[in-house]
């Protein structure tokens, strides 16, 4: 597309600019996109944290084009190499993957074309990358730069540790001269500390861009029917919308995407236990169709860059504050509205904690993980604004809330909740500081089971206590006290609760320290959600709603409808094609010529060749 050997033209930036509109049909560059674009074209080292959907790509995509010679992205995910290829290929860009799903006659070609200069933008693992050879043959190419996505996979603390990240300064001492941008969109000081010192970027600039994800709202409510609160979350909310259900264990993934197939919903599952074909065909179809549920644990989702998730509902709680912000990140990657709703059992923090215990991590690692656990119990059980607490946790403050997270839009009164939680720590000592909420609760509302029946606990002096309130109420009152610290979930026996410090328990039962308890919101919460379905539609239509009238919207049926066809014909993702906010952009703005039709966001050149008249013929045809 462009002589690699055509020198740096003089105002780099206006080359810059030229590209994003030619190329990719954008207008503006967001944020710091020209600040970072400017200082990797002029050769600097960057380390770019910006939260995902933000606009990472770019910010190594120009740079590649406008400077002499192939740019070489790292990425961890050779599975999700294919359609980031496609998708620059798409737009007209020289974009390949070194892998060893190649041919060797493939890999012969590509050899020569990298030699030769032929190739923008080359993809490669770390692995493949590190071997001699493959460092050897980049030393015969002109290399424009090195991006290296998804770097917190340097952390040994994260989740997505990949131990070749490690070995990735080499870079920097094989090839000073090549500029190196490192991109993540994990937030928290440690890692972004750890990621500079494991590649050598001290030299380089850190670009922060606000983490705030303002198209998503944020839900979080006490995990009750679980199956039944996810089925009403999609049918009432996402009905034939793309997201992603996130379970803890393999074996409920399995059992809950079979649930919802049931209930005929399209859900497929995802985790490390199934056959490498099965889970490359469900991804496949997660990505390549409309609306598929995915049902995945925490094995499924980094580097996933579907524009259109529009919800991510975790059944389970996550680790910490960081994953669980991390992994509804991934819904609303194109700006528009998309919701996370999480479902959180004060019996889900006992099991993580006690997995914790027995997992084979150091002491300083457990007591570590304990601790962002516990962060994350103190997160679900606040009444304050969840968008503030998240960037406050990200050190970035917002001085007002937000509305648009659940306890903004049904903010909770604070009730003296002195009495229920003297009455519930009683309970807790009376019983031995053994048991878990459930059976508390039980005691609490002077229940018959088996259990109580065996200790005698129906004996006790808190027996029957606190009928004032249901037994959910109950259970959320037990999660706030230990998001108060005032009860402790015990790793040594099975998950039960004790007491929390003396220091804080102890005026309480004394009644010389007031509890402020949130008002209990089981009922309320239901009841609010109830209200607000009757209104509500789905998230991505109420956006459509706002941008196009109904003719508009039979317009945007239809320019998907040709998407997808188009998509099928390729077999690529459909959104490697335009994306949802182009074809609305097609919908509300009626182009009616080529030209016309090339300022929408999103028409680059290539594109304009290669589809124009497809979705010109059926924007004039409506
Ligand atoms: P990230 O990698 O940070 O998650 P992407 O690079 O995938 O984000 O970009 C997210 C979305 O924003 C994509 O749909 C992309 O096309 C779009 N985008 C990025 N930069 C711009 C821009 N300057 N103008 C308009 N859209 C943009
Ligand atoms: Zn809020």
């Amino acid at each position: 597309m462009r002589d690699p050997l055509e020198a740096l033209p003089s105002d780099a930036m206006a080359e810059a600019r030229r590209l994003l509109t030619d190329v990719f049909g954008f207008h503006d560059f967001r944020g710091h996109q020209a600040a970072i674009i400017k200082h990797v074209v002029e050769g600097g080292d960057a380390l770019v944290l910006m939260p995902t959907g933000g606009g990472k790509s770019l910010c190594y995509q120009i740079p590649a084009l406008c400077r002499r010679g192939m740019g070489v992205v790292i990425s961890p995910l050779i599975a999700l190499m294919r359609d980031q290829v496609e998708a620059l290929r798409q737009l007209g860009v020289r974009a390949a993957a070194l892998n060893s799903t190649l041919e060797s006659a493939e890999a012969s070609r590509l050899i020569g074309d990298m030699r030769a200069g032929n190739i923008d933008l080359l993809y490669v693992a770390p692995e493949r990358l590190l071997l001699e050879g493959t460092l050897a043959l980049l030393a015969q190419c002109p290399l424009s730069l090195f991006a290296i996505d998804e770097a917190h996979c340097v952390s040994q603390w994260g989740h997505d540790f990949r131990p070749e990240y490690l070995k990735l300064a080499v870079l920097h001492e094989r090839f000073p001269d090549v500029p190196r941008i490192a991109l993540t969109a994990t937030a928290d000081t440690p890692t972004r500390n750890e990621i500079v010192r494991q590649l050598k970027l001290e030299q380089g600039r850190i670009f922060l861009t606000s983490f705030d994800r303002p198209n998503i709202r944020y839900h979080i409510t006490p995990k009750a029917k679980p199956r039944d609160q996810l089925l009403r979350f999609i049918q009432d909310d996402h009905a034939g919308e793309a997201g992603i259900v996130y379970c803890l264990s393999r074996a409920r993934v399995e059992e809950t995407a079979a649930w919802l197939s049931q209930k005929g919903i399209t859900a497929l599952p995802y985790h490390a236990g199934l056959a490498a074909d099965v889970r490359a065909r469900n991804q496949d179809r997660f990505l390549k169709d409309d609306g598929v549920v995915m049902v995945a644990t925490i094995a499924f989702g980094m580097g996933i860059d579907k524009p259109d998730v529009r919800f991510v509902a975790h059944m389970d709680l996550p680790k910490s504050v960081e994953s669980y912000y991390q992994e509804t990140g991934r819904a609303g990657r194109d700006g528009l509205p998309s919701e996370a709703l999480l479902l959180f059992g004060i019996e889900d923090a006992a099991k993580l904690h006690s997995m914790i215990e027995s997992g084979d991590g150091g002491e300083r690692r457990k007591q570590l993980e304990h601790g962002k656990l516990d962060a994350l119990v103190g997160f679900c059980a606040s009444s304050r604004c969840r968008r503030q607490m998240l960037l406050e946790y990200f050190e970035e403050s917002r001085p007002e809330p937000c509305g648009n997270c659940d306890t903004c839009m049904h903010p909770v009164a604070s009730v003296d909740g002195t009495v229920a939680a003297q009455k519930a720590l009683s309970c807790v000592i009376r019983t031995g500081q053994r048991f878990g909420a459930a059976h508390l609760t039980d005691v609490l509302v002077g229940a018959n089971t088996e259990r109580i029946r065996q200790f005698q606990h129906d004996a006790l002096p808190t027996y029957g206590v606190g009928k004032e309130f249901s037994r959910d109420q109950w259970r959320d009152i037990f999660r706030q006290l230990v998001a108060h610290g005032l009860l402790v979930t015990d790793m040594e026996g099975h998950g039960g609760l004790r007491l929390g410090a003396e220091a804080l328990c102890r005026p309480v039962l004394r009644g010389e320290r007031s509890v402020l308890l949130r008002e209990s919101r089981q009922s309320e919460t239901t009841r609010a959600m109830r209200a607000e379905v009757g209104k509500k539609r789905p998230a991505a239509r109420a956006a459509r709603e706002e941008l196009v009238d109904e003719g508009d919207e039979r317009l945007f049926q239809a320019l998907r409808e040709l998407r997808l066809a188009l998509a099928k014909e390729q077999n690529v993702p459909p959104y490697v094609i335009f994306h949802d906010t182009t074809l609305l952009a097609m919908a509300r703005s009626r182009p009616q010529t080529l030209q016309d039709l090339a300022r929408t966001p999103g028409v680059g050149a290539s594109k304009l060749a290669r589809y124009g008249d497809a979705f010109l013929r059926v924007i004039l045809g409506v």
